[in-house]
């Protein structure tokens, strides 16, 4: 057989041309313009025929935390602002077992998954309370789901390093355990500059790139994001450090704001930004005049900032909705960033695969030839109905196996072997 997989006219998210893809052996072997005409016969084991549907490159989840996921039954009430969320967390957080952190993990895992989601970066609470425990997990399930999904593991100091005595200790274990970046919250510390150079000088031990949660507020006073370009700058990390929410800088005046962004891109950074949660918890301060809370995408990409988006939390104090696809956060991230157009609906998708692999420094193919197929067929044919509508229909596929599949019955999958291309 010359392909395992061949999937016949299918339209192209990015550029809107119609083509043909061949798999074989779980790589992408051809991928070009499509044929209408009877040239060449080419035999394949599958033959798909997309009907001029969209076929994406594999999802990318570039910022959840599986291990407090599905928590809202567990709460009495929810939180009225962030640091009442990271306390109701931290004392749930106490009575969880390996097999209650699996099992919700799980749960997120195969949402993702039946999403189109292919490579998924998690964080993993490391601190007193919790121990290893969480990290334990994670490994198995990064095990576990090899050959389904590409799993990273961030080692993350949910409650601070140096106000939760032994946290050290447990992140510098953490890490050796097996991590992919070191996680870092210098808003949840006693000293947000001492929480970064022990965070960097870790990474450079390492090897490892660095993953923050950062200015998580709508106080534009808040302006960590400074120090981290410069140590990013200092410990030669460009392009291996990325921050999360920086929802601050979205309050500051637009030139204060434009100075810190242009910063940002000559240091490299990767923004992920998280609108399920920053939306939900920040502005609730003001009984006036409500601030938005969301970093100002817009203005970091004119700055030439890689910015990406993630689903953060399901369900828990933090972000009470969510079923792990990225595209209900592509559409909500449209809404409430001013992002309209048929060209805005193509820069979300890129949020969610190009830009979001390369914040993660991932190996990603986007459906090159001699990279892993890691692809979905959906069932919208153009990019805005995808986004807008967040299709349901898809089917998905990870080094060439089929992984997941929604409402298969829309799709016309033929029984024989035998395509037709030049
Ligand atoms: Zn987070």
């Amino acid at each position: 057989m010359d392909y395992d997989i061949w999937v016949s006219g299918y339209t192209d998210p990015f550029t809107g041309e119609l083509r043909d893809l061949g798999v074989k052996d779980g790589i992408i072997t051809y991928n070009g313009r499509f044929y209408d005409g009877v040239k060449h016969t080419v035999r394949a084991k599958e033959t798909v025929t997309a009907a001029g549907r969209l076929v994406l490159p594999g999802l990318v989840e570039s910022h959840i935390h599986l291990d407090k996921a599905f928590l809202t039954q567990r709460m009495s009430r929810e939180a009225d602002s962030l640091s009442d969320a990271i306390g109701m967390t931290a004392a749930l957080k106490k009575d969880y077992t390996f097999e209650d952190i699996m099992r919700r993990s799980v749960a997120v895992i195969e949402r993702s998954m039946q999403a189109g989601v292919t490579h998924l970066r998690c964080q993993v609470e490391v601190d007193p309370i919790i121990g290893l425990l969480s990290m334990e997990a994670a490994l198995q399930l990064k095990e576990l789901y090899r050959s389904l999904m590409t799993i990273q593991l961030v080692v993350f100091p949910q409650e601070g390093i140096f106000q939760q005595e032994g946290t050290e200790e447990l992140m510098r274990q953490a890490v050796a355990m097996g991590a992919d970046a070191i996680g870092g919250i210098p808003y949840n510390d006693t000293d947000a500059r001492e929480h970064l150079e022990w965070i960097f000088k870790l990474a450079e031990e390492t090897g490892l790139p660095v993953d923050l949660h950062v200015d998580f507020s709508d106080d534009p006073s808040h302006r960590t994001i400074v120090d981290i370009a410069d140590l990013t700058i200092a410990y030669g990390l460009q392009g291996r450090v990325t921050v999360a929410h920086l929802t601050s800088l979205g309050s500051m005046e637009s030139d204060d704001a434009r100075v810190i962004a242009s910063k940002m891109a000559a240091a490299g950074i990767h923004v992920i930004t998280l609108p399920a949660t920053d939306l939900y918890l920040n502005g609730r301060g003001d009984s006036y005049k409500p601030r938005r809370g969301l970093t100002p995408v817009r203005l970091l990409l004119e700055e030439g900032v890689n910015v990406c988006f993630g689903s953060n939390n399901i369900r828990n104090a933090f972000t009470p909705f969510g079923k792990g696809d990225p595209l209900d956060i592509a559409l909500l991230l449209g809404q409430t960033a001013y992002m309209g157009t048929r060209a805005d609906a193509v820069l979300l998708l890129e949020m969610c695969t190009t830009r979001a692999a390369r914040a993660l420094n991932l190996e990603y193919g986007a459906l090159a030839c001699g990279s892993a197929a890691d692809f979905l067929l959906t069932g919208a044919s153009d990019i805005c109905d995808l986004i807008y509508d967040r299709t349901p229909e898809r089917i998905v596929w990870k080094n060439g196996l089929r992984t997941a599949e929604t409402a298969l019955n829309k799709f016309v999958i033929s029984p024989e072997p035998i395509v037709r291309r030049a």
